[in-house]
């Protein structure tokens, strides 16, 4: 399980940089670079959206993961210690990225 750090402060998992999603899919199958990735877990908060998804947030996440070029992944699993996912003010998962990814 990887500590998770997520920047993405307007997803509806997000509460205080923690998910409380308990786990994520990350994609990219043909990422060579961070950006090429994506939070695909990732949903905008919606003002009349309100929901409980926040209440659990956890500090340590099961990642799964498409991005088979990075050194952290080992049969779609993310094998990272830590992991950061960026994309302040996203509106789409598209524009969220995994910071930690680094190519073989
Ligand atoms: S660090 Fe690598 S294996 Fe882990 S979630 Fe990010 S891209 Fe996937």
């Amino acid at each position: 399980m990887a500590e998770l750090k997520c920047a993405v402060e307007n997803c509806m998992y997000n509460n205080s940089d923690c998910c409380c999603k308990g786990d994520i899919m990350v994609g990219g199958m043909r990422a060579c670079t961070c950006d090429d990735t994506c939070c695909e877990s990732f949903r905008e908060q919606k003002a009349d959206r309100m929901t409980n998804a926040t209440e659990h947030p956890c500090r340590t996440i099961s990642i799964d993961c498409e991005a088979v070029k990075c050194v952290y992944n080992t049969n779609y699993k993310c094998y990272a210690d830590h992991v950061d996912i960026k994309g302040c003010g996203a509106n789409d998962c598209r524009e969220t990225a995994c910071a930690t990814f680094k190519e073989r």
